[in-house]
């Protein structure tokens, strides 16, 4: 009886899990063992649909054959050098990424929250020694309801009691104001102001999307009082909403791109911030570093995740099959229904009800799906999804609502 043996042996490793691992997630009793494209597979035999898309690093799809033939054939050559040494593989990343943002530097990490906790020192710096703020004063504006990351600094300007309780003493010069308040963020720019931190969307906070114009007078508004634009778009970027990067549905510019999880296809921690040569240019030798960020590894695997993004144009594909999505889904008529929106393959079906037991039905239906902020389902499958699949999956979420 094999159903038998693999419920069981799922049964076992979440049992395992939950005794030795710590418990920092509430995860769907799923238990995955492989992946293609946009299926993953259960240990069970059963096969769902990716609609989270690991948050959105896996844009690209599961394994996709050419992020893991550049992990392989790297793999045997050179694995990690330190920045001690040089290495091949940096100089052709750095320049295949700085191009895409339009940018002229960029320094490699790991993860998003170490590109982040980098954009704040560089921003910093470049307070003190461009703008002349004086010492120990530099202040940073970021947006309530903000994800960046988890670090005790990044945790420290967060307004969610979730992400904060029990972690104090908190690093100082964060100052908070409305997302989407051009207004408010007027009010706060004060001299000693270095930069402005944000996500064109908070995907954590459940999709919300700013009004129209904001980024743009934000843009605006920064580069009138020298103040930093930092965009956060590890999980807007990459394609993910329709365009190459969320900004630049506004045409915004921002001074500062920080990056990660589609970076690397899902398949090894790629992060980095991407800048201006005066910005970046205010690390030297000693000031900042990471014995992990630009190894040769990261670098052939991201090179290799940029240009399937670009080959298979996978912004368009994001911003044809999302308008399409986002069309099919405000079709749905229930009265647990609060609102949908979206741009792109980011779309979040707000609900008035937990979230929840709706994923977990999804689930049953085979569309693997996270509730974001508790009340919002999001739709994030990877941008390589197929029509045929993308069909399907509006049906399984009309079945999850028409019972
Ligand atoms: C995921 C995420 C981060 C943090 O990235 P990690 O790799 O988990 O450290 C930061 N900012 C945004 C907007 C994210 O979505």
């Amino acid at each position: 009886m094999p159903e038998v043996d693999s419920h069981g042996r799922a049964a076992d490793l979440i049992r395992i899990e939950d005794r030795w691992g710590a418990h920092n997630y509430r995860p769907l009793d799923v238990v995955v063992e492989r992946a293609a494209g946009v299926w993953v597979y259960a240990i069970d035999g059963r096969r769902y649909l990716d609609c989270l898309s690991a948050y959105s690093a896996l844009n690209q799809g599961h394994c996709h054959p050419r992020i893991v033939q550049a992990l392989l054939d790297q793999a045997s050559r050179v694995t990690l050098t330190s920045r001690a040494f040089r290495n091949d593989q940096l100089p052709p990343f750095c320049e295949a990424l700085a191009r895409i943002c339009g940018m002229q530097m960029v320094l490699p990490m790991n993860t998003g929250a170490e590109a982040v906790e980098t954009a704040i020192k560089a921003v910093r710096r470049w307070g003190y020694t461009s703008k002349r703020i004086p010492r120990d004063q530099a202040e940073i504006i970021v947006c309530e309801n903000n994800f960046h990351g988890r670090t005790t600094t990044i945790t420290g300007f967060s307004s969610e009691p979730l992400y904060r309780d029990g972690f104090s003493p908190f690093t100082p010069g964060f100052v908070t104001v409305p997302f989407g308040d051009i207004d408010a963020l007027e009010a706060a720019i004060t001299p000693r102001t270095c930069a402005f931190l944000i996500e064109p969307i908070q995907c954590e906070a459940g999709i919300l999307i700013p009004p129209d114009g904001y980024l743009r007078q934000a843009a605006e508004l920064c580069a009138r009082e020298r103040v930093l634009l930092v965009a956060d778009e590890i999980q807007t970027g990459l394609g993910r909403t329709g365009r190459m990067f969320a900004c630049q549905h506004e045409d915004v510019q921002p001074d500062v791109y920080v990056l990660g999880k589609a970076l690397s296809g899902g398949v090894y921690p790629v992060s980095a911030v991407v800048s201006s040569s005066e910005i970046l240019g205010v690390f030297r030798p000693g000031s900042h570093g990471s014995t992990y960020g630009g190894n040769p590894l990261a670098c052939a695997v991201a090179r290799a995740a940029l240009r399937v993004i670009e080959d298979e144009r996978l912004a368009d594909r994001s911003a044809e099959l999302g308008a399409w999505l986002l069309y099919e889904l405000r079709k749905l008529r229930h009265p647990h229904i609060k609102a949908i929106r979206g741009r792109g393959l980011l779309i979040g079906i707000e609900l008035l009800v937990p979230a929840r037991s709706y994923c977990e039905r999804l689930k049953e239906l085979g569309l693997l799906c996270k509730e974001t902020h508790d009340f919002v389902i999001r739709l994030a499958p990877p941008l390589i999804v197929s029509e045929e699949d993308l069909a399907w999956a509006v049906g399984q979420v009309r079945k999850a609502f028409e019972g």
